[in-house]
């Protein structure tokens, strides 16, 4: 099932652009969370209709839990679940038929550890982790980021699905030897959190393109691209096409435009300008960008219609609608 099926399948209903999904009936903009309240209220946020992702998030934040340790644990439901198409396990594979993992991890101080093209893990997002704090890298790649995973004891699987498996065959049949980057399907979890101690955290974790050329990497395992959090600002994270998130180093420009004083919904609006300036054929392309900052406020923006994104504070679990230009 895809994530935009669950949506409808929850039962979910939409209100003024935003879906309410249990808790309480009322919108984020009606829930008094404003700029200059209490900081060190907790907040998850993450891309797409990820409510069981942040739901886990929760569970640690809601505990007094940090950020970081939030979103590592957020992220996991959707690499874990076979019918997330996007992500981890079940991850649609590239044009070879192998599914290639890329996933990154970020705290409040700006440490941070990364995984590319790495293949039979189920969770990079906790090899990601590791490299993080057991290495003094950032970014580990291929077999060498899998020897790493095997020697910290992780299990290699078979991540291809039955289910991914026949769609690629399909896609044999018909292939015209490009990767598919039409607007739906995109689906990378990136989730951002802030803890009751006022700490941030982020994560950001994908199968990336399907169908793409073997070797080929997203934004999504790089630094500034698909993911950036600073502790002194706010934290920001993509999903979309990850060329064009890469070309404008785009989280890390969501971070800076709030250090200049926006809002983080302006501040993604900015970026998403900037990848219509600079990004050629930017109207056959689909990128979001959800961000988040130290006093609790959040916002998202797209390229297109149809990007949805999931909040969750201690009132309410909530999909809102994100705001876009072209659609
Ligand atoms: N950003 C991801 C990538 O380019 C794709 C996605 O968001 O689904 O790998």
């Amino acid at each position: 099932m895809q994530r935009r099926d669950f949506v409808k399948s929850t039962g979910a209903f939409a209100l003024g652009g935003t879906t309410i999904l249990g808790c309480r009936e009322k919108s984020a903009e009606a829930s008094g969370f404003q700029a200059g309240d209490n900081p060190k209220r907790s907040i998850v946020i993450s891309t797409w209709n990820n409510i069981e992702a942040n739901n886990a998030a929760w569970k640690v934040l809601s505990k007094g839990g940090n950020a970081t340790d939030s979103v590592e644990a957020g992220v996991q439901i959707p690499e874990g679940d076979p019918n997330d198409q996007s992500v981890g396990y079940g991850g649609r594979p590239d044009r070879e038929g192998k599914v290639t993992l890329d996933a990154s991890i970020m705290n409040h101080a700006g440490e941070c550890g990364a995984v590319a093209f790495l293949e039979g893990i189920k969770h990079p997002i906790k090899v990601a982790r590791l490299v993080m704090e057991k290495t003094p890298h950032v970014l580990m790649v291929g077999e060498g980021a899998l020897q790493f995973a095997v020697e910290k004891g992780f299990r290699v699987e078979e991540l291809l699905t039955p289910e991914s498996e026949n769609e690629w065959k399909k896609w044999l049949v018909e292939a015209q030897y490009k990767p598919e980057i039409n607007i739906e399907n995109h689906d990378t979890i990136g989730m951002v959190a802030l803890d009751s101690n006022g700490n941030l955290g982020g994560a950001c974790t994908t199968s990336g393109l399907a169908w793409k050329m073997r070797g080929r990497v997203g934004d999504s395992p790089i630094i500034g691209a698909g993911l950036f959090v600073d502790g002194d600002v706010g934290a920001a994270t993509a999903t979309g096409v990850g060329e064009a998130v890469i070309k404008i180093a785009g989280s890390h420009l969501v971070v800076e435009f709030m250090r200049q004083g926006n809002s983080p919904e302006d501040a993604c609006k900015l970026a998403v300008e900037r990848i219509m300036k600079k990004v050629p054929n930017h109207a056959d392309l689909q990128v979001g960008f959800i961000a988040l900052n130290l006093n609790g406020e959040y916002g998202g923006y797209a390229i297109q219609r149809g990007f949805i994104y999931a909040v969750q504070t201690d009132s309410e679990s909530i999909i809102k609608d994100s705001k876009y230009f072209l659609g």
